[in-house]
């Protein structure tokens, strides 16, 4: 489903980039430079095409008309990030192969006439450009996550600038008014996506809720509950979904899956594991926050009661399945549910009530139940008759949990396409 999705919309950008190729029509193929100096042009625009992609899948207002499945669209959005802005490094490295200048001409901002103006338009961008790469591409597991996020917003700038670049250079767009054409449209329509994304930052096309309680049931982790301050059909979800919380107008957006949704009363528990949770943790009754969702489609394929269902939580890694198990949870579905404390287990009675002894329970701290291990997890299959085949599994927490997990269950028998996982970080 996921790489459905990714080989459709693949097909599609590399579709968009195809008309560029009406250029070699009017090169000379036999002739080295001017070859050079025609796939400059065309790496020029498959780049600009490839960055306008990128910027619509990282723009939840506009990509969740293409698909909910956010995690997928951002995985599409981060390699076109590091595969496709290899196009717009090789445009300013074959123009200046075909200008005969020296390297240093690549990055020479002069505004000293109205060519090397837009020339310039186009080395700023490269520039922008470059740091979000070696950001993203070389550097992400390194630096902090609002570093690279803030990093990230010199794209803004730098795809103006890319726009700006083209326009009243080169014999392109002037000898093609179609190709013109495009790419008008496409800085409009980036502008017009800009200025949705900024009002979307500022709390528009978002549901407005107000705390209604919040507590803390651990150490860290905490459960709060949100009213709608609309007509409560104005927000629908389905089990397993998430949604994104704003705190304050253009202030960060976190995701959060959905514990439940009744009656305009939206429950959600979370860690307090960083900035933001913690400033969550410190709301108090009557604070109003911005949501927007619910997106995702973790559950989508198993949300069948007659299909046998393996689910394994670990820690805060459970919010997306109480409502699932509410709705399509029987007694033939088993759930490990492990977290390291006792008082860690969120809506731990909601959750018993569908499953009956088809709950298992690990807390890691404790001695006498150990943690889930290869031999552990046979063992519980074993004693409750669960069998891999023709069955779904679930699995959700840390990554480090979702990995190991993994691991076992295709030791255990179980096919990779029937593990179905969602990730607490895009
Ligand atoms: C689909 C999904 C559902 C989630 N559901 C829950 C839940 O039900 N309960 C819960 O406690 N946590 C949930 N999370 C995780 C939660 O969003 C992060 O713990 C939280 O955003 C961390 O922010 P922070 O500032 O407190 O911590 P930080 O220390 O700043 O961030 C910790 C890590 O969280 C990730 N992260 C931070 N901000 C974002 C963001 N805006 N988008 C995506 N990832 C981010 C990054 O990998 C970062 O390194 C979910 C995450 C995803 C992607």
């Amino acid at each position: 489903m996921k790489n459905l999705l990714s080989k459709k919309l693949g097909l599609l950008i590399l579709t968009t980039t195809l008309p560029f190729l009406i250029l070699l029509k009017d090169a000379d193929l036999t002739n080295k430079d001017s070859l050079i100096y025609t796939l400059g042009s065309i790496t020029g625009f498959v780049g600009t095409v490839t960055l306008l992609w990128q910027f619509i899948l990282g723009t939840r207002f506009a990509s969740k008309w293409i698909s909910n499945d956010q995690s997928s669209l951002l995985k599409l959005h981060k390699n076109l990030g590091i595969y496709g802005t290899l196009f717009v490094f090789a445009h300013p490295i074959l123009e200046r192969v075909a200008r005969f200048t020296d390297p240093s001409w690549i990055l020479k901002i002069t505004f000293i006439n109205e060519i090397e103006k837009h020339i310039s338009f186009g080395r700023i961008a490269l520039i922008l450009i470059m740091i979000i790469w070696i950001s993203s591409a070389a550097l992400r597991g390194k630096i902090k996550y609002r570093p690279w996020l803030y990093i990230h917003y010199l794209s803004y700038p730098a795809m103006l600038m890319v726009f700006l670049h083209a326009l009243d250079i080169g014999h392109v767009l002037e000898s093609y008014p179609i190709i013109k054409f495009g790419w008008l449209l496409a800085m409009f329509s980036y502008i017009a996506l800009l200025a949705s994304r900024l009002l979307f930052a500022a709390g528009y096309f978002k549901q407005k809720f107000e705390v209604e309680s919040i507590n803390k049931i651990s150490k860290d982790i905490y459960e709060i509950s949100l009213n709608i301050l609309v007509d409560p059909e104005a927000f629908q979800f389905s089990p397993g979904q998430y949604i994104y919380l704003q705190l304050k107008s253009f202030g960060e957006s976190h995701p959060f899956s959905i514990v439940s949704y009744n009656d305009g009363t939206l429950k959600l528990a979370f860690k307090a594991y960083g900035d933001f949770t913690n400033r969550l943790s410190g709301l108090t009754s009557g604070s109003i926050v911005y949501i927007d969702g619910a997106y995702g489609n973790f559950t989508e394929q198993s949300q069948d009661k007659d299909l046998s269902k393996l689910i394994i939580a670990g820690g805060i890694g459970a919010t997306p399945f109480v409502t699932f198990i509410n709705e399509f949870g029987t007694s033939d579905d088993l759930l490990i549910y492990s977290c390291r404390y006792e008082d860690e287990f969120i809506q731990e009675q909601e959750i018993s009530k569908k499953l009956d002894k088809n709950f298992v329970k690990i807390v890691t701290e404790n001695k006498a139940t150990q943690r889930l291990s290869l031999t552990k997890l046979k063992k519980i299959l074993k004693q409750r008759n669960f069998h891999p085949d023709g069955s779904h599994v679930l699995l959700c927490g840390s990554n480090r949990f979702m990995k190991d997990v993994r691991q076992m269950l295709i030791k255990l028998g179980f096919d990779k396409d029937v593990i179905f996982t969602e990730e607490f970080s895009f």
